[in-house]
């Protein structure tokens, strides 16, 4: 299955990520259940885990369990 990371922004800046979630292949709610904006940048999910503290850990405990 593929894996697409997605940038959740901050309410106080619309341009700042608070967070990256993961995102399977044509769906745009996170693994977690959070609901993305359209518009969110995007990266490889070989990208996971460069920034631990930018990962959410829900998202990242499923993701890990999809991809050995
Ligand atoms: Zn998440």
């Amino acid at each position: 299955m593929e894996h697409t990371m997605r940038a959740e922004y901050t309410e106080e800046d619309p341009d700042r990520v608070r967070s990256w979630h993961m995102v399977r292949a044509g769906v745009s709610t996170a693994m977690c259940g959070k609901v993305l904006r359209a518009d969110a940048a995007s990266r490889p999910d070989g990208d996971w885990g460069a920034e631990p503290s930018m990962m959410c850990h829900t998202c990242g405990a499923l993701y890990l369990r999809e991809v050995p």
